[in-house]
């Protein structure tokens, strides 16, 4: 990645490479963008949010032209909840597939706002399959939309997106995703997959830095949104109206982020788009798979289900490994690594997203692979109970 976290003595970068899933490691001319200051009225700041509008809803495809983006101020959840605000009435009911932390999520904020909704919880990385969503839509004809995680970030699971569209769409109900950490890097197609809306936000696959999200919506659904939102701050109708008669954000615009997430969306252009994004990631993946394998490490997830964001491998049952040490071991060879976000068994997390290439991922593993040394662990492998749990996913 042209050294840009890197010093002129080769690969030992300045600061530590963020193998996370946003905040990520991001560009120089990213940084950069933000040493300008913007007046949030100025015709200049209006123009790059209007660049950065038009340039999100470029990377739709086709079946794009219905829809609009609405920018809102905060992390990805404050962008989640104006999303749930807007799109499942109050007196309307929600499906929401969960198998991990960010379904849940998405079930706490329905709970929350006093939105009926039924949960399908397929556990911690068991994807729900499109019979069973047809299923559960037949049995509940009060449910109007269905709410799905596209990359479940808690374990790296690529949720099967085809089949739940298609089996949503004949059911005759709506579609809400969570493209959060997938959206930039792994298409959505209106085309190819029908849905309302989708939401992600500014610090991951486009690579830019936090403090804002967005919502895609079709034009339609954004307008029948009108005054249904719980909240002043997250309502995505009032927000897009602002938008669309003056240009401007309702309250104070994070500036800087703005110029630094233009600078990302021309640079997500250049690199070539969305494929070429999550080819990147692909290659990042399959490096520090290959690489933590031949350690003897293991994936939690078939390699079907893994998704080019995020890798969950599971902790080595030998005595001497201990995560806090082997956090730090990293952390000292330049990257900062994960923790496990699973219930059932011991795993760790390493990112393939941001300013990340395949010489990066390649020194991750010799890093992984001093690390285990510098602690004594001669092998990798998982304990017996993880592996046994692992056999449990579908093939
Ligand atoms: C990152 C992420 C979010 C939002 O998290 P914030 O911490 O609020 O930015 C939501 N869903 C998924 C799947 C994510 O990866």
């Amino acid at each position: 990645m042209a050294g840009d976290t890197e010093t002129s003595e080769g690969r030992r970068p300045r600061v530590p490479y963020l193998l996370t899933p946003g905040p990520l490691t991001t560009s120089d001319a990213v940084k950069r963008a933000m040493l300008r200051d913007w007046g949030s009225w100025d015709s200049d700041f209006r123009a790059m949010t209007a660049e950065l509008r038009s340039r999100l809803l470029g990377l739709l495809g086709r079946g794009g032209a219905a829809f609009d983006c609405v920018p809102i101020q905060g992390s990805g959840t404050f962008a989640v909840e104006a999303m749930l605000g807007a799109f499942v009435p109050p007196d309307g009911k929600a499906l929401v597939l969960a198998n991990g932390a960010y379904g849940q999520r998405i079930a706490q904020i329905l709970a929350r706002l006093g939105r009926d909704h039924v949960v399908l919880d397929t556990g911690d990385y068991l994807p729900a399959r499109g019979p069973e969503v047809t299923r559960a839509l037949e049995g509940d004809p009060a449910i109007g939309q269905v709410v799905v995680v596209h990359c479940e970030t808690s374990s790296g699971i690529l949720n099967p997106l085809a089949e739940i569209g298609a089996a949503v769409a004949a059911a005759g109900r709506q579609l809400l995703i969570d493209s959060m950490s997938a959206f930039g890097a792994l298409a959505l197609e209106p085309a190819q997959i029908r849905y309302e809306a989708l939401v992600s936000s500014a610090n991951k696959c486009i690579e830019g830095v936090p403090g804002f999200g967005f919502v895609i919506a079709r034009r339609a659904a954004l307008a029948a949104a009108r005054g249904r939102s719980h909240s002043l701050a997250l309502d995505v109708h009032a927000q897009w109206a602002e938008m669309e008669r003056s240009g401007q954000w309702r309250f104070t615009p994070p500036t800087h982020v703005v110029a630094a997430f233009v600078e990302a969306l021309r640079a997500h252009e250049a690199e070539g788009g969305v494929a070429a994004r999550g080819a990147r990631y692909a290659r990042n993946r399959d490096v520090l798979v290959a690489g933590m394998r031949a350690l003897g490490f293991e994936t939690l997830l078939d390699d079907r289900w893994l998704s080019p964001i995020i890798v969950t491998f599971l902790n080595p049952a030998h005595p001497r490994f201990d995560f806090a040490r082997f956090y730090e071991e990293m952390k000292t060879r330049g990257f900062v690594i994960y923790p496990g976000k699973l219930t059932v068994v011991d795993s760790f997390r390493i990112g393939c997203i941001g300013r990340l290439d395949e010489d990066v991922m390649r020194a991750v593993v010799s890093a992984v692979q001093q690390a285990l040394a510098a602690m004594g662990v001669d092998d990798a492998r998982p304990c017996a109970a993880a592996l046994a749990e692992r056999a449990r996913l579908p093939a």
